[in-house]
């Protein structure tokens, strides 16, 4: 009985000669591998134009070799593009800034569900899709309060220390907040409805319309500004606006916050609204597992960390710490978050825009 391993290369490659070439076939392959993952790109669309994310995808770049291509646009546009492109989308991967938005692409179809025990085990429940049977259509990567600044020289933090409190006929004339139909304030309703029911939260919603100083205009860093200008003196705004003006090393940007307090509502009954920043794999992406990789990625502590804090976020990942001066100073340690599921809160703005409309909040 001849050697085995030259048995099976005769049988195979007929000659040495051939084995050679084989052998040389295999190692050409073996590198154009290795220089295809090299030059491998993820088509990223993202709403998260936050120049700290570079880094954060440059890190991802040196780890696989793979990389980061980002379109920049807002999430409406984002979804839109993705719409209008179709299975002809060059999208990998896709980050949006708010739960709402996130259920919108998941219901048109724009995700890719993926099944990642490691994403699973790392993301709570709460910040994520509700699994199908093809997988877990988003995830989300960071959180965001939703929190009531005031002008100190006219009120006192129990004056607006829950949301219920923005319909008092007190503060007729006082609040400043951005349009009723921007996701940030669909997000928040959204979570209302849910733990409130419908008539108690519409008719909260029609006493903030009659408190309202001015018809909605601007975003969340407007109505702050308003605050210290006199114009209102309550402001609804997410919590990262707050952090990057005092963080800002403008000096009036700092002289804004001086006047300014800030709330994080409903601490004693249901806790503040959080809303989330997450991603998913683009429905028609061809690079599925790299995508999936990314997703995987963003959940590491490390990258958790620095994702969050780019933005002066909270990681969703437990237990990741954070050294961000602006966030401690402002937020009550531990404090109490809202028991509502981004899902939950997100699948409820089609009703909430309806209730938006009734009350006349534009
Ligand atoms: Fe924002």
């Amino acid at each position: 009985m001849s050697h085995v391993p030259q048995s099976v290369a005769g049988r195979l490659l007929g000659s040495p000669k051939r084995l050679l070439g084989a052998i040389a076939l295999a190692l050409g392959l073996a590198s154009a591998a290795v220089s295809a993952q090299a030059q491998q790109v993820l088509n990223l669309y993202s709403a998260r134009h936050y120049s700290t994310d570079e880094a954060l995808y440059a890190d991802f770049t040196r780890a696989t070799g793979i990389r980061i291509n980002r379109l920049d646009a807002d999430d409406a546009g984002i979804l839109a593009r993705l719409r209008t492109e179709g299975s002809a989308s060059p999208a990998d991967v896709i980050l949006l800034v708010d739960a709402a938005r996130l259920v919108r692409g998941e219901a048109d179809g724009l995700f890719r569900p993926i099944k990642s025990t490691l994403l699973e085990n790392a993301i709570p429940p709460e910040f994520r899709s509700a699994p199908n049977a093809e997988g877990t259509a988003w995830f989300g990567f960071s959180t965001r309060a939703r929190v009531i600044a005031f002008d100190k020289l006219k009120l006192k933090a129990s004056d607006v220390d829950t949301y219920e409190k923005l319909a008092a006929p007190a503060l007729k004339g006082s609040i400043c907040v951005r349009s009723g139909s921007h996701p940030y304030n669909l997000s928040l309703v959204g979570a209302m409805l849910q733990r409130s029911g419908e008539a108690a939260t519409e008719q909260w919603l029609r006493g903030v319309v009659a408190n309202l100083a001015r018809d909605p205009k601007g975003g969340d860093t407007d109505q702050i500004r308003a605050v210290a200008a006199g114009e209102c003196s309550v402001a609804v705004s997410n919590s990262y606006y707050l952090a990057r003006l005092m963080r800002s090393n403008r000096a009036e940007d700092r002289a804004v916050m001086d006047k300014i307090g800030v709330v994080f509502p409903n601490q004693a009954t249901s806790g503040t609204h959080m809303n989330i920043s997450g991603g998913a794999v683009a429905r028609h992406s061809k690079n599925i597992d790299a995508a999936t990789k990314f997703l995987e990625y963003l959940a590491s502590p490390s990258a958790q960390a620095y994702f969050a804090d780019g933005n002066n976020e909270w990681p969703t990942v437990r237990g990741v710490r954070l050294g961000n001066a602006a966030l401690a100073a402002m937020a009550p340690a531990d404090f109490k978050v809202e028991q509502v599921s981004a899902a939950a809160m997100g699948a409820n703005t089609g009703r909430v825009q309806q209730m938006m409309d009734r009350v006349g909040f534009k």
